[in-house]
């Protein structure tokens, strides 16, 4: 029987991919078979080396998600460089924190363009490509603050929830056209975006002490489940929000 969870003659598009759980994912798809074509601001020579070592192909596309401006080139360099586009991963995002009393709409309109909107459109253009290639897997990168609240990050706990509530009404258009909408909720884990968090030490060892797991999660917890919805035993999953979070959500 073949492996349901390989990704052997695969193309993902993966936003983000230079560091932390974006690099986690990219190189975990191409250990599964991916080629990965990795879009974003910042040149991704670590992840290059990576996934080359495994012997898949690597593009780099340079982009700044900041706009939707040039979602259709992400695709269409993809496309132009693999001859398709199979698997869209959404992880580039950014956080902004201070109390909502005194929150900017600067920084509201950031995170949300970032986190959401450009999302929406990539994940738009992304699948006018996979319905004509008959099918594709998207992946959204959401947070526990798509289940919760959180506190001084209203328009990144707003923008996460938002994402939730987009995986499943992209899954509900698209499930009978081939296309599968899910996302992964990772926890707390150890990346540029929660620095800040592990730097104070009274939230850091609070975060701990909730952690059933014990301990911050790392960019290599995340790729099986990136793998899993990937991968054609995912086939019948559809509109899901899959917590990877060292157990946080069950406390
Ligand atoms: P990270 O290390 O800060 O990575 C964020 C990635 O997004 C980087 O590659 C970053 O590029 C890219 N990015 C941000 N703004 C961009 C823009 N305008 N254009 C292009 N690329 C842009 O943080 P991370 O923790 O791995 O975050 C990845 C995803 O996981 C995010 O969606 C985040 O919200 C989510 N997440 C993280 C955690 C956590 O605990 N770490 C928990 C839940 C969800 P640069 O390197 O150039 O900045």
């Amino acid at each position: 029987m073949a492996n349901p969870f390989s990704l052997e003659g695969k193309v993902a598009l993966v936003t983000g991919a230079n560091t932390g759980i974006g690099q986690g994912i990219a190189i975990a798809l191409a250990a599964a078979g991916a080629d990965i074509a990795a879009a974003g601001r910042s040149e991704p020579t670590e992840t290059q080396k990576a996934v080359e070592a495994l012997g898949r192909k690597f593009l780099s596309i340079k982009v700044d998600f900041g706009s939707v401006e040039p979602v259709q080139r992400v695709v269409d360099e993809t496309v132009a460089a693999f001859g398709k586009v199979d698997i869209l991963v959404n992880n580039a995002g950014i956080i902004r924190r201070a109390d909502s009393i005194e929150f900017s709409e600067a920084d509201w309109d950031a995170v949300m363009d970032t986190n959401l909107k450009v999302v929406f459109f990539l994940t738009q253009a992304f699948a006018k490509q996979a319905l004509k290639q008959g099918g594709g897997k998207v992946i959204n990168i959401a947070s526990l603050l798509s289940f919760q609240g959180g506190i001084r990050v209203p328009s990144y706990t707003a923008a996460k929830s938002g994402l939730a509530g987009l995986t499943k009404i992209l899954a509900n258009e698209w499930a009978t056209k081939g296309i599968n909408v899910n996302a992964i909720a990772p926890g707390y884990f150890d990346t540029n975006n929660t620095e800040a968090l592990r730097a104070d030490q009274d939230r850091n060892a609070a975060i701990l002490a909730r952690i059933p797991a014990g301990r911050w999660g790392r960019p290599e917890d995340i790729g099986g489940a990136a793998v899993f919805l990937a991968s054609s035993a995912a086939d019948y999953v559809q509109g899901i929000t899959l917590p990877v979070d060292g157990g946080w959500l069950a406390r």
